[in-house]
This record gives C-alpha cells, sequence and structure tokens, in this order.
C-alpha cells in the first residue's frame, strides 16, 4: 500500500515512508516525519496497524488522526523503535 502526507497528498511507498522518520522521542512515544515532496514535518505514534497523527502538548501526546496500515508492527527498544511492514524493517533512533 501506499503511504500518504497529510499535507501535500503526495503517497510513498512503505520504505520510502518509513525512511523518512527521525528523532524517535521514547518518552512521548513520537517520531517525527519530514515529507520528502513537501518538506511538511508530522508528529505520528505508530501503532501495531495504523500510524497516527498529533501534536505533543503538556507532556503528552495526542492523537487527531489515524491512518490505516494493515501488518504494521512496532518495538520499542531502548535506543530506537523499530517499525515492520511486509517483512520489511526500519529503525528511527532516538535523538
Ligand atoms: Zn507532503
Amino acid at each position: 500500500m501506499l503511504l500518504p502526507c497529510l499535507a501535500c497528498e503526495s503517497r510513498f511507498r512503505p520504505d520510502d515512508y518509513f525512511s523518512a522518520c527521525s528523532d524517535y522521542d521514547r518518552r512521548l512515544d513520537r517520531v517525527i516525519w519530514t515529507c520528502p515532496t513537501c518538506g511538511n514535518r508530522d508528529d505520528l505514534r505508530v501503532f501495531t496497524g495504523e500510524l497516527g497523527f498529533g501534536a505533543a502538548r503538556h507532556g503528552r501526546f495526542d492523537v487527531h488522526d489515524r491512518v490505516r496500515v494493515p501488518g504494521l508492527r512496532r518495538h520499542r527498544r531502548e535506543v530506537a523503535l523499530y517499525i515492520s511492514l511486509d517483512r520489511c524493517h526500519w529503525h528511527v533512533p532516538r535523538r
């Protein structure tokens, strides 16, 4: 499946999409995604089976929009967030 940028509506293959994640914040359980096309930055949380877009406020992360991604999995580690989908894997280092 293709994953969308919510700002410019470009769509990306999973490898291009998850390679654009950075700055895993373990406390907020949040990564920053920077659109390769328009440069928009979104804060998102990776869930099992979906992405949650939102914002950090008052030390917590509130999800406002969800995009279902069947098969998406996540594993929190001390130094990074590991993401897997369709036998591909990515890791987002802590900032
Ligand atoms: Zn975009």
